[in-house]
């Protein structure tokens, strides 16, 4: 599991999610144990005995990486927070600009709402016939205070069917059943932001 989150740390930092040290990841190791990648590290870096396991129901840390400068991921809390709501294995937090420009398209509500896109069947649950709706919150100055926000959100039957958390002027939480499933969905919605944010801008152009 440690060499297939790094694979994927790799691959979404060469995509410009996880670029700057930003973004991280974590998975289910056992019902009580998650792995969490290490905070403020290029995550391109990151090496299999870097991740730390914490405890799923307090973060507590149960193993730390033998190098004792490494600290555990900011997100630690807010991929708690998902997974207490979630039946989720795996967690990704992503730092892309496009991420960051679909926060900035949310109504005064504090939602995204998404439409006619063929992509939407990639998302569990998902249709190209229904708007999908994506809780937008603002950001907050530490990771760990979206915790509380992305709690109340993921509450809110509207969110039933999202995936995902958009927090504007920062970027994305995304998350699967395991880390294929994380891995498909962070796929999708990376499309769907740059479709959102693409399809905005040009009827800008064509106004
Ligand atoms: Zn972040």
């Amino acid at each position: 599991m440690r060499d297939r989150l790094c694979g994927l740390l790799r691959t979404f930092y060469a995509r410009g999610w996880v670029s700057g040290t930003g973004g991280g990841i974590c998975a289910r190791l056992t019902d009580r144990e998650l792995l969490l990648a290490p905070s403020a590290v290029p995550k391109e870096q990151v090496r299999p005995r870097d991740f730390f396991v914490v405890d799923a129901r307090d973060g507590r840390v149960l193993r730390r990486p033998s190098d004792r400068a490494l600290r555990p991921s900011e997100c630690n809390a807010v991929f708690r927070a998902v997974m207490a709501r979630r039946e989720a294995g795996s967690v990704v937090h992503s730092h892309a600009l496009s991420a960051v420009l679909a926060g900035d398209l949310a109504d005064p509500d504090g939602r995204l709402s998404i439409a006619g896109f063929e992509m939407l069947k990639g998302l569990r649950g998902g249709s190209n016939r229904e708007v999908h709706r994506v809780p937008v919150l603002e950001n907050t100055s530490e990771e760990s205070e979206l915790a509380a926000g992305v709690g109340r959100a993921l509450s809110l039957p509207e969110f039933e069917a999202a995936h995902c958390v958009l927090v504007r002027d920062h970027g994305a939480y995304i998350w699967g059943r395991d880390v294929t499933e994380t891995t498909r969905h962070a796929e999708v919605y990376h499309f769907l932001f740059d479709g959102v944010v693409g399809r905005r801008s040009l009827r800008g152009v064509n106004r």
